[in-house]
């Protein structure tokens, strides 16, 4: 195995990567809160994290991978404020809770496979592990770090001398209190919620019983819960969005560590913003892209994911259409290079010393705390580099991609598909519809399109349509 090396958001600072059990890594991830769609900004985090894990395995090593699904608890405001997130979309989409997780879990897990994301070995919901969660708030209570107010059960962070360590939290400015007090009951304004009883909203459909009351548990204890079922009270490596660094991740060390009395993990790994035109991308700010969105564009969604991989994790990332068109034709180049190296290598066996020293630059870029600018970099190198056979370039982007997961050894699908006549007849109603700025008709045209197996693809003087 060789060394690799990560920053983690604790120490701030890139280390080398010792496992607690030699060959072996844990990771845990933070996964979609199902209320709606992952934005593309959520789905950079993702991809962020399977990079990580595959780099992993090309190094070796075993390992073991918890995405928890979080389908109750999560409020508008990541400090308790605001109603649940599942209830209010419920709400508006005139469905029970169940029905929106069912469907947006659903929808996440086909985004990532569009996106070539490898599934997580353990993918627990919230709600299956209600009693994981009653226990881990009843140690915390006997061990006295909780009180109940209002009729919640809250964590007391002046219990915990080590509050903010991820963040870097300044233990002074905690304590003096914050100009907005959306709380009453809370002792110190960043006090949180572990179990809610009694609150504003009363018609929350997801309730259990509990030795606090019926009720449900807040956001954060899910995380520390489920992951310590799963990985143990101990492990290698968290990950998540950079956003959940001052608030979520920090209330989750609170609550492991009080409840173990020791270490809870020992690498943290954050992965930075995408921003949209209109900055941070994020459900709230009005600019909430998805990825069915980037495919009404016409953009396949590896086009995104080569996108993604052309910025290190750790960098923010600007999003625009340009870029991404720009991704767009540099991949398709990339694989039609990639589609004459297969056809000329056909038959022939790679010799494996021509590529050593491709592969052993790939290895330091991806262990160099996931570079994989400089990876692309290398995978355009090597196929420009006529001192290389193409049976042995063809062994290299092989084991490249296992790890990019570009599909650069899939065919583009070029087949013409035929268009039925009342799909075009819709397509002209639409375009029509968008002539005249009759922008609800043209959406309703366009979804009906989509609900009849078709995508119109817009384009600046008509539209292309394609089969889903
Ligand atoms: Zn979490």
């Amino acid at each position: 195995m060789k060394p690799i090396y990560l920053y983690n958001t604790m120490t701030r600072s890139v280390e080398e990567f010792h496992p607690i059990k030699e060959g072996e890594v844990s990771m845990y991830t933070c996964g979609p809160t199902v209320y709606n769609y992952a934005h593309i900004g959520n789905l950079r985090t993702f991809m962020f994290e399977d990079i990580l894990k595959k780099a992993f395995k090309r190094d070796g090593y075993k390992v073991t991978h918890v995405m928890n699904i979080t389908d109750v608890g999560h409020l508008v405001g990541d400090g308790d404020d605001g109603e649940d997130k599942m209830s209010v979309e419920a709400k508006k989409e005139k469905k029970t809770v169940w029905d929106i997780a069912k469907f947006y879990t659903e929808a996440f897990l086909k985004d990532e496979e569009k996106l070539n994301i490898e599934k997580a070995d353990f993918i627990p919901r919230a709600t299956d592990h209600i009693k994981e969660i009653i226990a881990l708030i009843e140690t915390l209570e006997k061990k006295g770090y909780t009180y109940t107010a209002n009729g919640n059960v809250y964590y007391s962070i002046d219990k915990f001398p080590n509050y903010g360590c991820l963040a870097r939290l300044d233990k002074q400015s905690l304590n003096a209190g914050e100009r907005v007090e959306v709380d009453k009951a809370k002792k110190n304004p960043h006090d949180f919620v572990l179990w809610f009883t009694n609150s504003k909203f009363e018609n929350q459909a997801m309730k259990w019983d509990s030795p606090f009351g019926v009720g449900y548990p807040g956001w954060h204890i899910e995380c520390s819960a489920m992951s310590m079922k799963y990985l143990g009270d101990h492990f290698d490596i968290h990950c998540g969005g950079i956003d959940a660094i001052p608030v979520h991740h920090t209330n989750e060390i609170a609550q492991s560590e009080a409840a173990t009395g020791k270490k809870w993990v020992n690498y943290w790994m954050h992965g930075e913003f995408l921003l949209s035109e209109k900055g941070k991308m994020s459900k709230s700010s009005g600019e909430f892209l998805t990825l069915t969105t980037l495919e009404n564009h016409g953009i396949h969604p590896l086009s995104y994911r080569y996108f993604v991989l052309g910025c290190h994790y750790r960098k923010q990332l600007q999003f625009s259409y340009d870029a991404l068109k720009g991704a767009e034709s540099a991949l398709k180049k990339l694989k039609s290079n990639i589609k004459r190296i297969k056809e000329s290598a056909e038959g022939k066996a790679p010799n494996m010393d021509e590529i050593q020293s491709y592969n052993d630059d790939f290895d330091k870029a991806l262990y160099n705390d996931l570079n994989t600018p400089i990876c692309l970099a290398i995978l355009h190198n090597i196929i420009k580099d006529d001192k290389v056979t193409d049976a042995s370039k063809l062994e290299f982007i092989k084991n490249a991609d296992k790890v990019l997961s570009l599909s650069l050894l899939e065919d583009e699908k070029t087949e013409e598909v035929e268009i039925p006549e009342d799909i075009k007849a819709l397509a002209d109603e639409r375009l029509k519809a968008k002539a005249n700025k009759d922008y609800a008709l043209s959406d309703s045209l366009r979804d009906k399109i989509l609900s009849l197996g078709y995508r119109m693809i817009d384009k600046k003087d008509g539209y292309a349509i394609e089969k889903v």
